[in-house]
């Protein structure tokens, strides 16, 4: 059976990360013999200019009806203005993806890559050897509160955001974090604010349950975030899985960016289900990055971030873990070979980086 996968490239450089990362999942699925039946679609403020909508109805089934999607980025300053009537998942057609798909535990992926360890702002020596995932909760908190808005009853405005989380979500996402320890170093760290809110006490009490119950082979900690965040600047080779709130959870792993040598390094796999290192329903395999506004058009994004993403596809919604590590270690060669991208030093188009990572793939 083929694997379906829809790939939305959004706006800005998500096409363009996007067509990268598809010619890459091309070669790469060829060479092991898989069939792949991938169909593309538009996706944000792309599909609002053409459709008036930044999701359409045909869109959300295709995206039901998929293994896998591949998607760019959302977000154009031109249309900051638009508010769109609804909840905040109406907002914009990504937070829209992952809220119908329930693809509620989002796994960040940083790794310091030893061409670009001088290039990093962290000294080399701090951050050799660091690999470690940040995940991020994806589909509740404050970020898809309905619980939301600006009071101006009163004599000065008033604006809210209601985070909250119920014992269910925290457990089904604390459960697949430890799914995913489980198949690295066995090592969990879980940040909250369980000193300051309410939030944070339920989620220290259920991830320390279910650890405890379920997983007592994993090594579990707990960080204040603030905490986590100074520490992961201290010894991030120490971290292997950090489970974190969406609004924490989108911060800690942008940090963890700069370990990566940039933004634009960082894949992502948001899931709704794990079992045995696989997922078996509609997963998005995204870039960690925004639509980059600022270079959009250039074809100068690094699309490293995208094209492994795909490794992250081939791994979790393929079951083809050793093609991903192919696909990780040609990025690595490519970039040992000294081919980069501007936000990682270079000169290299997007297209001469691809063609390198296809060309060392095709190489191992
Ligand atoms: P951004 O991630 O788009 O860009 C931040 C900086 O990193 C910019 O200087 C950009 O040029 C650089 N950068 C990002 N990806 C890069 C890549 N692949 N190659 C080279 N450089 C790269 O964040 P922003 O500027 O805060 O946001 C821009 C737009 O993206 C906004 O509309 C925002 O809402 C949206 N956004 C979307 C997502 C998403 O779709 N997942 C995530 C974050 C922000």
């Amino acid at each position: 059976m083929a694997l379906k996968v829809l790939a939305l490239g959004g706006d800005g450089i998500g096409p363009e990360v996007v067509d990268a990362a598809l010619q890459v999942l091309e070669v790469a699925s060829k060479s092991i013999g898989l069939p792949l039946d991938i169909s593309e679609d538009v996706l944000g403020w792309a599909a609002w200019e053409r459709y008036g909508t930044v999701i359409r109805p045909t869109t959300l089934s295709k995206a039901h009806a998929s293994d896998a999607l591949l998607v760019g980025a959302v977000g154009d300053p031109k249309w900051d203005h638009i508010v769109i009537e609804g909840g905040p998942e109406d907002q914009d057609g990504l937070m829209k993806l992952r809220h119908e798909l329930q693809v509620f535990a989002c796994l960040r992926w940083a790794r310091a890559h030893d061409a670009l360890l001088k290039r990093t702002a962290f000294k080399p020596e701090v951050i050799s050897n660091t690999d470690l995932i940040v995940m991020r909760e994806l589909c509740g908190g404050a970020m898809f509160s309905p619980t939301r808005g600006i009071d101006e009853s009163g004599e000065s405005r008033r604006a809210y955001d209601l985070n909250e989380y119920t014992e269910a979500e925290i457990e089904r996402f604390a459960r697949i974090g430890f799914e995913v320890a489980r198949r690295r170093r066995k090592r969990v760290l879980s940040v909250d604010k369980s000193n300051v809110f309410m939030t944070g006490k339920l989620w220290r009490e259920v991830v320390n349950t279910i650890g405890q119950d379920e997983f007592p082979d994993i090594e579990l900690t707990h960080l204040f975030t603030d905490n986590a965040a100074y520490q992961l600047g201290c010894r991030p080779a120490d971290f292997d899985v950090i489970l974190a709130d969406n609004l924490f959870g989108d911060i800690l792993s942008d940090q963890s960016g700069v370990i990566a040598g940039s933004l634009g390094m960082l894949p992502s796999a948001c899931l709704s289900q794990l079992s045995e290192g696989r997922s078996h329903r509609p997963a998005i395999y995204e870039p960690v990055h925004g639509s980059a506004p600022d270079i959009a058009g250039q074809g100068i994004a690094n699309p490293c971030g995208t094209i492994l993403s795909v490794a992250m596809l081939l791994e979790y919604s393929a079951g083809e873990p050793d093609c991903a590590r192919k696909i990780e270690g040609a990025v690595d060669s490519a970039l040992n070979a000294g081919f980069a991208t501007r936000d990682i030093g270079g000169h290299h188009t997007t297209q001469q980086i691809t063609d390198e990572v296809i060309q060392q793939f095709n190489q191992m």
